[in-house]
């Protein structure tokens, strides 16, 4: 995985040498020598990774640091705090300038590797959603006002530790700010993780009645855990095991004896990202959803029936499977409109939505086709079955009276139905036009029927040259 990394440190040697190690591993490597050159470079060629020194005249790195988590254009590059000192005090510091992470000098190897893995493969996935994001809200399906604001909800946490006394401490931190369960057997966690809505796991790596690590690779494998952060408890005589854990995937560590106030803010730093994921995520999932679906009725939209008909009839073509389609349209649907107001004419379409969404199956796709005229696609669907489903929906619609939940205005409706099915090596024009004619027909003749338009011969063989064969 190549990335641009940004170095900054006022002392010239300290930037040679992550350069030199930085370089060795390919990746890109950016320097600056105070702060005001970091802020720069860093809007103008928006790095993947800042490793900020702290200590710097001028601007120091806490003050960088708030800078670019200020701005909007370079608030999602993880900064990693370079530091000579080891107070805990410049940590918290850092982490409340919102810094990502840490790294002591001399800096260690295997740490600053992973650390710089672990932070760009987070930012790789989020960038990708931030684009999603983006697209979604230029093409209008999702508002980015909407957007839920980033406080904390009250986040679930679960602590696996088998020492009672860190347990107490824990418990005391996080009871007034998030919602703590305790739980010392590891399956029974990992049990609890995979069905709960936890927003973080806490694993202390010196257990000893069962392997931390492994409890950890486990969450990392489990779908529905995947994606939760785990923050770890580490003995500072267990820097193997830390090493192992953030191979695995661990997403941050404090150090014991615990500083409280480190601990406030790492996991504080762990829920926001997570609230923020799940976030992105949703917002991808809800404009995948607007994108396929109708806003009235929750039914499928035309341009995604056409895609997903067309895909159907080119899978059909190798290994012929009959596909059937109905067109409905409800009649005389401009007197509901035109009588009782357009609202009501919109619950009408909406209970007819969830008529067709009632009798058809569920390898069925039902879709709103335009006003007030729906298509059912059946997949591996003969005639015969197609017929029978739309004679069913016909008849159920004019037996029961429609009423308007808002008016209580009674309505009798009717609705006429175009059913066909496909022929071989068959397009979805051809196929939607036959289920067009036939509604057609079931119009002219008198509405409240279905009409049913067998696929016939296919159209090249009625060519004349053909015909007169
Ligand atoms: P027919 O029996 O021939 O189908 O007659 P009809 O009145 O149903 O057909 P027509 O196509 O003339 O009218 C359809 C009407 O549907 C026209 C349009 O104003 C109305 N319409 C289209 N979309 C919507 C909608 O989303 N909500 C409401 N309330 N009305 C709609
Ligand atoms: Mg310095
Ligand atoms: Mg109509």
């Amino acid at each position: 995985m190549s990335a641009r990394i940004l170095v900054v440190d006022d002392v010239i040697p300290n930037v040679k040498i992550l350069e030199a190690k930085l370089s060795v591993e390919y990746y890109d490597v950016l320097t600056a020598y105070n702060g005001p050159d970091a802020l720069q470079i860093a809007s103008e060629s928006l790095p993947d990774l800042i490793l900020l020194d702290v200590m710097m005249p001028q601007m120091d790195g806490f003050e960088v640091c708030r800078r670019l988590k200020q701005d909007p254009e370079t608030a999602h590059i993880p900064v990693v705090m370079v530091t000579a000192l080891s107070e805990t005090a410049d940590r918290v510091q850092g982490l409340e300038a919102g810094a990502d992470d840490f790294l002591t000098k001399p800096v260690d190897d295997t740490a600053l590797f992973a650390r710089v893995k672990s932070l760009l493969r987070l930012k790789m996935m989020m960038d990708e959603f931030r684009l999603r994001e983006e697209t979604s809200s230029e093409l209008g399906v999702i508002n980015m006002s909407d957007r839920k604001d980033e406080a904390i909800q009250r986040a679930r946490i679960l602590v696996i530790d088998e020492n009672q006394f860190s347990v107490r401490q824990i418990t005391e931190v996080y009871a007034a700010t998030y919602d703590v369960t305790m739980e010392a057997d590891m399956e029974e966690a990992l049990k609890m993780l995979r069905s709960g809505d936890f927003d973080l796991a806490i694993v202390s790596l010196d257990a000893a009645n069962f392997d931390p690590l492994r409890l950890c690779s486990k969450i990392r494998t489990f779908e529905e855990t995947r994606q939760l952060p785990i923050l770890t408890l580490v003995d500072e005589g267990d820097k193997d095991k830390l090493l192992k854990g953030l191979e695995i995937g661990i997403n941050d560590y404090v150090m014991r004896p615990i500083d409280t106030n480190e601990l406030i803010v790492r996991t504080r730093t762990q829920i926001l990202r997570k609230q923020y994921q799940d976030r992105l995520r949703y917002n991808y999932h809800r404009s995948m959803e607007l994108a396929v679906t109708d806003s009235l009725t929750g039914l499928y939209n035309r341009r995604y029936m056409g895609n997903h008909l067309e895909a159907l009839l080119q899978r059909a073509k190798m290994d012929y499977k009959p596909v059937s389609v109905f067109i409905m349209d409800i009649d005389y649907f401009k007197n509901v409109n035109d009588t009782h107001g357009h609202d009501v004419g919109d619950n009408v379409i909406r209970d007819f939505a969830a008529r067709i969404g009632m009798s058809v199956r569920g390898i069925d796709l039902a879709c709103r086709y335009g006003g007030e005229e729906f298509v059912v696609v059946m997949p591996d669907t003969d005639l015969a079955v197609a017929s029978t489903v739309a004679e069913r929906l016909r008849r159920q619609i004019a037996e029961k009276v429609f009423v308007d939940p808002r008016t209580g205005v009674e309505l009798d409706l009717t609705c006429s139905i175009g059913v066909t099915v496909s022929r071989e090596q068959e397009n979805s024009d051809t196929l939607l036009k036959r289920a067009d004619e036939a509604l057609y027909s079931a119009k002219r003749d008198g509405r409240n029927r279905v009409v049913v338009t067998p696929a016939g011969p296919a159209v090249a063989e009625r060519s004349p040259s053909l015909a007169v064969r």
